[in-house]
């Protein structure tokens, strides 16, 4: 087939990559020339496990094409997904003017019958006014030509997002029609071919999935953290009561980890656009909201105990923190609890000194510069590095290479052997006996 994917961000340039892995031609559209530049030139915009080498083979074998103008892919494709992004607007309702402006350049230059899949998060009722979009265009242009528009959310997880687009977990596609459903059949076998996994139904249902889904996970994290909060002043142990409640099939022990709050590009957005939804149809979305305001609060978690420790005066102090991007396996910022850390903490006076595996480069681009120019802010190029002359070690994402510490070193570099805890990687005890105070997330302090 003869694909284009509009927007080559973490969820476009994927979905292309893979899709052009499984033999068919792929232009990946996207509005930023120097991105499309870059990865012309092997370059890759974000960091992904096992994304540069698809990215690579496929462009070198010519089924991977990368270009800024919609019209040079639009006599070749019979599919074009859009996937470019869906940002919170000010009132938290998901802004569309990227979809629809595809949509209308679409609209704008398609010669040929089409499928037009949605792919970034929307919410329900877009797909009526991507079809408007379209036709408003075909018709200003005396054309009519034919084609569908289809939902089909995405799913992949920012760290493992290949792996999750080559073995989905489901594919939802949300169609009004038999063509539609056979071409996205088709697109998606090779991917399902052990696991047949596709699960068609209408477009606002597929629509209204991908929101669900996430505020689903993001509830399951909040809920968390509010058992959390309660155990922190009932002398428990959350990670005990994690271990206690995941037994239990119904429950399950993914997704229940209490910590210092969600980030990324997708559940705040998400559950804030579904909070605006809710309001737009004269509903009252009492848990969602308490879903986002636990996890703004959570995310000064961290601060909270610093301030606590050092009697609210961190100001002249130099922080050490481990991992900037929201979760592990990414470089992306994007609402990551460190930020509100740094920020914190900065703005009490303290200086920070961070390091993450990948994400050196995106904090560059998170803070103001002056903050680098003036020496509040290092990012450095090492784990230990960071913790030299600090007065504490604040654990804020649990990459691989934090959980197993060499503790003895982090007590020589440290100036003060404290270490706070943001998503409960270390053994109370250990810590204790290694000589430091110690402060997780719904767990008694070791002072
Ligand atoms: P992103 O910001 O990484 O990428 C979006 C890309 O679209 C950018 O490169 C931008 O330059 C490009 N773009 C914007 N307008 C354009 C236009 N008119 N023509 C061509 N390109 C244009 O975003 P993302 O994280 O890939 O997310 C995209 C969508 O997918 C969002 O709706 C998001 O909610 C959803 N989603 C994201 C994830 C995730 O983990 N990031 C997972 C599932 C779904």
């Amino acid at each position: 087939m003869n694909i284009t994917v509009v927007g080559s961000g973490y969820v476009g340039l994927v979905t292309g990559a893979c899709i052009a892995e499984m033999g068919n031609t792929v232009y990946c559209v996207d509005v930023d020339k120097a991105k499309i530049d870059n990865l012309k030139q092997g370059i890759l915009p974000i960091y992904e496990p096992g994304l540069e080498e698809i990215v690579t083979e496929n462009h070198q074998s010519g089924r991977l094409l990368f270009t800024t103008s919609l019209s040079e892919a639009v006599e070749q494709s019979e599919v074009f997904f859009i996937a470019v992004g869906t940002p919170p607007g000010e009132d938290g309702s998901a802004d569309l003017r990227y979809v629809l402006e595809v949509a209308k350049q679409i609209g704008d230059t398609l010669t040929a019958p089409a499928i037009v899949v949605n792919k970034s998060t929307v919410p329900v009722g877009t797909a009526d006014l991507v079809r408007a979009a379209i036709t408003e265009r075909l018709e200003a242009r005396g054309v009519d030509i034919e084609f569908s528009v289809v939902s089909n959310p995405e799913f992949l997880k920012e760290g493992a997002a290949v792996n999750d687009f080559m073995h989905p977990d489901r594919i939802v596609i949300g169609a009004d029609n038999e063509h539609a459903r056979q071409v996205m059949s088709a697109l998606y076998a090779p991917f399902i071919r052990n696991r047949p996994r596709t699960m068609f139904m209408g477009i606002r249902d597929a629509e209204m999935t991908k929101y669900a889904a996430n505020a689903m996970l993001a509830t399951k994290i909040s809920f968390m953290n509010e058992i959390a909060s309660l155990c922190e002043r009932l002398d428990v142990d959350v990670e005990n009561v994690r271990l206690g409640i995941g037994s239990d099939e119904r429950i399950g022990y993914h997704f229940i980890y209490a910590g210092c709050g969600y980030g990324g590009s997708c559940f705040p957005k998400d559950v804030k656009a579904l909070i605006n939804i809710a309001h737009q149809n004269d509903f009252e979305p009492k848990l969602l909201q308490a879903v986002e305001s636990r996890n703004d609060q959570q995310k000064h978690s961290l601060f909270n105990k610093l301030s606590t420790h050092f009697n609210g005066d961190l100001s002249g102090r130099t922080f050490a923190v481990w991992g900037l991007a929201f979760k592990p396996g990414t470089d992306d910022m994007r609402e990551a609890p460190s930020v509100v850390l740094i920020n914190s903490l900065i703005n009490a006076g303290a200086k920070v000194r961070a390091f993450d595996p990948v994400a050196r480069e995106t904090a560059r681009r998170e803070f103001p510069e002056s903050w680098f120019t003036d020496g509040r802010l290092q990012i450095v190029e090492g784990q230990y590095e960071a913790a030299i002359d600090a007065d504490a070690l604040c654990l804020v994402t649990e990459w691989k290479p934090f959980r197993r510490p060499d503790f003895r070193a982090l007590k020589r570099l440290l100036n003060t052997p404290l270490i706070i805890d943001g998503r409960n990687q270390y053994d109370r005890e250990q810590v204790k006996r290694e000589g430091f105070s110690y402060y997780g997330i719904g767990r008694q302090p070791v002072q």
